[in-house]
């Protein structure tokens, strides 16, 4: 059997955008599924809008994403020698020919055209004119008169063209550029590539490229056009909707399985399983199970997905992706032995990376700020008894196990005669600032004794302060 050889092709007119991360992905997945190969290509031949910038980013979203190719990268304004030896060809076969209608020339047909009620085609004057290549000269694609081209879409059906609504396309532009249906099939072409999964967008292009397959008599590849990525509205996927580049995610702390995963789901499915890893969707990804409806991109479902790879993700691995998520909250290269143990309280109750990084803070601060509501509901006279004894009998062990910790608060409790909760909370406020967070006794194990006390004295001074103030 012949290997299975895929391809993305992106245009480098801008960021990687969902939709084409999820065309990369499923190629990707179809390669490595079936231990094929995977082709990156850059068709950067419109020279107005491609930029470097743009081809940077894309390289920077796949490898973020983990999709790695195996040949290529390929540049389409390196192969322009490739393609004018396949125009050569072509014209050579009487598959194509020069014309050089000039513009007004076409003007009147296009009008007469629709005049008649058809559609603006060319009308083959220079068809069979035999002319040599002139400077003017574009070189036209002899295309059936009558009968079809039959699209056999392994995501769609078969689709049937008339091929009469083609007429001669142009290949090659009169300043001796390729027009893009020509590029992509001889890049395919060239590049062995024997299956095509891309967005549906791409329907109307495939019969003019089948067309030309046929004139060189090269097979087919197969085709699978995927329905595009749509917004919670079900138009398109667009800035509207939120953010539409893969780097903003992985900038939103989203882990790229937890994306990919998410990605994939997005247009194919496996039985109702939601959760995949990476080897799972390598095992199990098929062209049949691609889906034929649009899937609707949804952050709620994206962010329960990351939570539940965050829980799924070894501790260390965590704390190396935390480390430039905490940097961005101002804590400096920290010692990845103590992040370790800041992520094993968060990752269980964490959807992204930098909500993660966000609920960490506390732990390496210097300072406690308190949220308003938590100050408001707990730091409160009736939390200075209880925080005043939890300090003295801090004060009086040596270390913190866990064993003497559960003493000094049992102690508390029987001298307030309060409950744990009711002393809990104000605790809580006092080493976090805020009234959600892990547990008391994994968090003060964490931060250790010198700054326990500080934290507890700063709380019960505050409370002080706030109700003098209020005399
Ligand atoms: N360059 C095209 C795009 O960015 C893809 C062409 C193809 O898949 O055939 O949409």
């Amino acid at each position: 059997m012949v290997d299975i050889i895929t391809r993305f092709p992106p245009s480098p007119t801008g960021y990687l955008h969902v939709g084409g991360a999820r065309t990369a992905l499923f190629n990707w997945l179809y390669a490595r599924h079936t231990n094929g190969k995977f082709v990156l290509r850059i068709e950067d031949t419109d020279t107005a809008r491609s930029t470097q910038a743009s081809v940077d980013a894309i390289f920077e979203a796949l490898e973020w994403l983990g999709i790695e190719w195996d040949a290529g990268p390929y540049f389409q304004s390196q192969r322009l020698d490739i393609y004018q030896e396949y125009i050569d060809r072509l014209v050579a076969a009487g598959h194509a020919y020069y014309c050089t209608c000039s513009s007004e020339k076409l003007e009147v047909m296009r009008a007469a055209a629709m005049e008649k009620g058809g559609k603006p085609k060319y009308d083959g004057t220079c068809r069979d004119r035999g002319l040599a290549k002139t400077d003017n000269a574009v070189v036209r694609f002899k295309a059936p008169l009558g009968g079809t081209t039959v699209l056999k879409d392994v995501v769609k059906g078969n689709i049937v063209f008339q091929n009469d609504e083609l007429d001669d396309f142009i290949i090659c532009r009169s300043d001796g550029t390729p027009t893009y249906n020509f590029v992509v099939v001889i890049d395919d072409i060239t590049m062995n590539i024997n299956t095509i999964i891309r967005g549906d967008d791409h329907v109307m292009n495939t019969p003019k490229q089948m067309l030309i397959y046929k004139a060189l008599d090269v097979p087919l590849p197969t085709y699978g056009h995927v329905p595009m990525v749509l917004g919670s509205d079900r138009t398109r996927l667009s800035k509207r909707h939120g953010a539409t580049s893969v780097t903003a995610y992985r900038d939103m702390g989203f882990l790229p399985d937890a994306f990919i995963n998410y990605l994939v789901r997005l247009g194919w499915s496996f039985g109702d399983q939601e959760y995949f890893t990476r080897e799972d969707l390598i095992e199990k990804f098929s062209l049949e199970n691609i889906g034929r409806s649009a899937g609707v991109f949804d952050q709620e479902k994206l962010l329960a997905l990351n939570a539940e790879h965050i829980k799924a993700t070894p501790i260390k691995t965590l704390a190396q992706l935390l480390i430039p998520f905490l940097e961005q909250e101002g804590i400096q290269a920290p010692e990845s032995a103590f992040v370790e143990k800041v992520v094993e309280t968060l990752a269980p109750r964490s959807k992204t990376l930098k909500e993660m990084a966000r609920d960490a803070v506390f732990y390496f601060a210097d300072t406690i700020a308190y949220e308003e509501k938590a100050d408001k509901k707990f730091l409160k006279q009736k939390a200075l008894e209880p925080l005043t004894l939890l300090v003295a009998e801090l004060e009086q062990i040596e270390a913190f196990t866990e064993e003497n910790l559960e003493d000094a608060f049992r102690a508390v409790m029987e001298k307030s005669g309060l409950k744990l909760g009711k002393i809990a909370q104000p605790v809580r406020v006092a080493l976090t600032g805020r009234t959600a967070s892990p547990g008391i006794f994994e968090i003060i194990a964490i931060i250790g004794r010198d700054k326990v006390l500080d934290r507890v004295s700063k709380a019960v001074a505050h409370i002080k302060d706030k109700s003098e103030s209020m005399e």
